[in-house]
């Protein structure tokens, strides 16, 4: 079993990473909670249909208390009416301040069961069983929850870091192949940002990784929740270092919302945001054509697309975030400065859109 600390002072947590683990839950928790506190599991539809009744047996065995209550899957769930609904079944089973809240899914349970768990009687416990690829080397670690709400993905929430994380790799073995590859994406960009050895190891090893393989598969998975707690450790809350993890997601968040979140999953229109970001870094000299060319042969073999539609770069532009109260209008745009290295770069809505024009798309 692999154990990554996760560093923030008093709200400091670990996550435990390894294949099979996810019958252990109930002893793990023994270890951070005295049994007569109920256990809370939020999940969804799908996660429950296949991993509920082990998770509960798991709780039970170890002499939990545990209730589950379970959510509509996908991103239409993420809204304050899930979350009064939750809050509504917490209160009709008493639940104590000292009660834990266990979010068992991908990225959308795990952000509304984090913000309940924030904020039911001002904060209880959380823990966190992500089932997603994305959730396991993204979401999961730093501590961000919340909703959407009038179509503004993620524009209520808080950041609340949970008692410890359980990622069983195994729980990949029943996801879409699709939204694995998707989950890739975040992969890929970790290597980018951040560490150019891990960038050559998944060139070597993406296929082994798609194909669940162990060994690769939780290397990959350790190796970015190491990634992120380094930069989530210089900025909790998101407001310097922290940023560099956007790399890909200007254009990503501007292509969901124009296509309604609809055609694309995240990790999919993180692909093609960077993409354009490494193309707009080539444009500014800040990388190599090789560095660019690595990227895009990398997401194309994963089986991720690369290409922006060129048809709609004008509505993107107008989801382009745009802060008047800026200098000039600048967008903190993340630009590659070589693989394994990545710098925030301030530049305009329109001199981005320029460059991108400028660009085989
Ligand atoms: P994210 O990609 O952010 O994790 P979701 O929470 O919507 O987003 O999860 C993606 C989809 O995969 C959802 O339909 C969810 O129910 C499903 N899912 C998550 N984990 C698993 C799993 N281990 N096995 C099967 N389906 C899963
Ligand atoms: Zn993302």
């Amino acid at each position: 079993m692999i154990r990554i600390s996760i560093e923030l002072g008093n709200r400091s947590y670990p996550i435990h990473i390894a294949s099979g683990i996810l019958d252990g839950l109930g002893d793990l928790m023994l270890a951070y909670f005295d049994p007569d506190v109920p256990a809370i599991v939020i999940t969804d539809r799908n996660v429950a249909d296949i991993y509920l009744k082990r998770i509960e047996k798991s709780l039970t065995a170890a002499g939990f208390n545990c209730a589950s209550y379970t959510i509509e899957p996908g991103e239409l769930s993420k809204t304050i009416t899930t979350v009064s609904k939750v809050y509504e079944f917490l209160i009709d089973n008493n639940t104590p301040r000292g009660g834990v809240v266990i979010g068992l899914g991908g990225g959308v349970v795990g952000d509304i069961a984090a913000f309940v768990a924030s904020t039911f009687k001002r904060g209880v416990p959380y823990v966190a069983v992500p089932t997603s690829l994305l959730a396991q080397v993204d979401s999961s670690v730093g501590g961000k929850s919340g909703f959407d709400h009038r179509g503004q993905k993620n524009i209520v929430g808080t950041f609340y870091q949970p008692r410890f994380v359980l990622i069983d790799i195994d729980t990949l073995s029943t996801l879409p192949t699709r939204e694995m590859k998707a989950g890739m994406a975040e992969v890929v960009k970790y290597g980018v940002i951040l560490d150019s050895p891990f960038f050559s190891f998944l060139e070597n090893n993406y296929e082994a990784v798609i194909r669940l393989d162990r060994e690769p598969l939780i290397h990959v998975v350790a190796e970015c929740c190491r990634l992120k707690a380094t930069v989530v450790k210089e900025d909790e809350l998101d407001i310097g270092a922290r940023h560099v993890l956007n790399y890909g997601h200007t254009i990503a968040h501007a292509l969901e919302a124009c296509t309604g979140f609809a055609d694309l999953l995240h990790g999919e229109a993180v692909s093609v945001g960077m993409l354009v970001a490494a193309r707009v870094s080539l444009a500014l000299s800040k990388c190599s054509v090789g560095d660019v060319r690595r990227q895009e042969r990398l997401l194309q073999k994963i089986g991720l697309p690369t290409r922006l539609d060129p048809a709609l770069v004008p509505q993107l532009i107008k989801h382009l975030p745009a802060d008047k109260k800026r200098v000039a209008n600048a967008i903190n745009f993340v630009v590659c400065t070589g693989i394994g290295s990545a710098e925030l770069f301030p530049i305009t809505p329109e001199s981005l859109v320029e460059s991108m024009m400028k660009l085989n798309p």
